[in-house]
């Protein structure tokens, strides 16, 4: 039983989601004591829970510790069962971060899956419903999976009431060799609100409008009915040659449209500056996957302390050899195998 220390490096719900997914995929036991001990509110929250109960149908796992504030959990995968999947959060917490968890053992089942998940699906400190239809999952589907995401109803923070529904069909994977970003060939802004005045929408892609020189054919107000409480979301999205990144901010009660709107174009403008192809986010993220294809390989501009613990968490898992460069002209180099 590999034995995890939850309060490593960022000490967040990341090195849990890292070894669950890890865990099926490998089919490797773990033992997790310090559970998110970085954090205000360490433990299990709903949105760990649920990825933890989730993984356990998918893996037929026996796991101990599985309640509310937990902070030690073991896990003992017994099998990887494909097929219909349904999680629910019952709160506002990510819908993604469950679907970050699972998705490494549903790329290596033995058949397609189908996961249905109820919870936030545009969230701060976690990747919104965007980046992953349309930065991560694509990657994944360049490795050789197969990946789709829908959004099946929209939940805002910090109301939530979303769903979206993934669909796994496994392949083996390539290595994902991600080195120049390539051209910049098309740049676009979106504004989402739901339950507010169209005005929020407006003045945030005023701002995106001003700051990237963006014209009106690149900027996309939408507004969405979601069944609970207001919400807003900021996109920008960046289509270059070799790789789509995407750059989010979340609206919150007191936080003024252009204030969010701002957070997200200084993402979009650091990773712009610092050339290389993957931002700070997507960084973290691929290392999963890619600790499943040996012989991947990416550029990013530094990375992160997420990402620093992710390696750390990949290398209990998955004894590959890790590289980590820092290249001349700046920006890291990351390979593993
Ligand atoms: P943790 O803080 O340990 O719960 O992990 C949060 C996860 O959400 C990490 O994988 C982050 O890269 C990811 N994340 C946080 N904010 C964003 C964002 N704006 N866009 C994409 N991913 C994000």
């Amino acid at each position: 039983m590999l034995e995890i220390d939850g309060s490593a490096g960022e000490g967040g719900g990341q090195v849990l989601r890292t070894a669950l997914g890890l865990s099926l995929a490998t089919g490797r036991p773990f033992r997790i004591r310090g559970i998110r001990a970085g954090r205000e509110r360490p433990g299990l929250l709903r949105q760990h829970l649920a990825a933890v109960r989730a993984a356990a149908a998918i893996g037929e796992a026996r796991v101990e510790g599985d309640h509310l504030g937990s902070t030690t959990l073991s896990f003992t995968p017994r099998g990887l069962r494909a097929g219909e999947h349904h999680a629910a959060i019952g709160s506002a917490g990510s819908a993604l971060l469950v679907i970050q968890a699972v998705l490494p053992g549903l790329l290596v089942a033995g058949g397609p899956s189908r996961l249905v998940v109820d919870g936030g699906t545009h969230n701060p400190a976690a990747p919104p419903y965007p980046f992953l239809s349309r930065v991560f999952l694509p990657l994944l589907c360049r490795m050789g999976a197969s990946v789709e995401l829908a959004l099946d109803r929209p939940g805002f923070y910090p109301a939530g009431g979303g769903r979206v529904v993934l669909e796994v069909e496994p392949a083996p994977l390539r290595p994902l060799v991600l080195l120049e970003r390539g051209d910049v060939l098309a740049m676009t802004a979106s504004a989402i609100t739901s339950g507010l005045n169209p005005n929020v929408a407006h003045r945030q892609l005023l701002v995106l409008r001003d700051r990237f020189g963006l014209g009106r054919e690149a900027l996309v107000a939408e507004t969405v009915g979601s069944p609970m409480g207001p919400g807003n979301a900021v996109f920008i999205e960046v289509q270059c040659a070799h790789v789509t990144e995407g750059f989010a901010a979340i609206g919150e009660r007191g936080r003024t449209a252009e204030a969010v709107a701002t957070r997200a174009a200084e993402e979009a403008e650091a990773w712009l500056a610092h050339g290389q192809p993957v931002g700070e986010h997507l960084a973290d993220q691929l290392l999963v996957p890619m600790s499943l294809a040996p012989g991947s390989v990416f550029r990013t501009g530094a990375l992160s302390s997420h990402a620093r613990t992710n390696l750390e968490g990949v290398a209990r898992f998955v004894p590959l050899p890790q590289r980590v460069v820092e290249l001349a002209g700046g920006g890291v180099e990351v390979g593993l195998g």
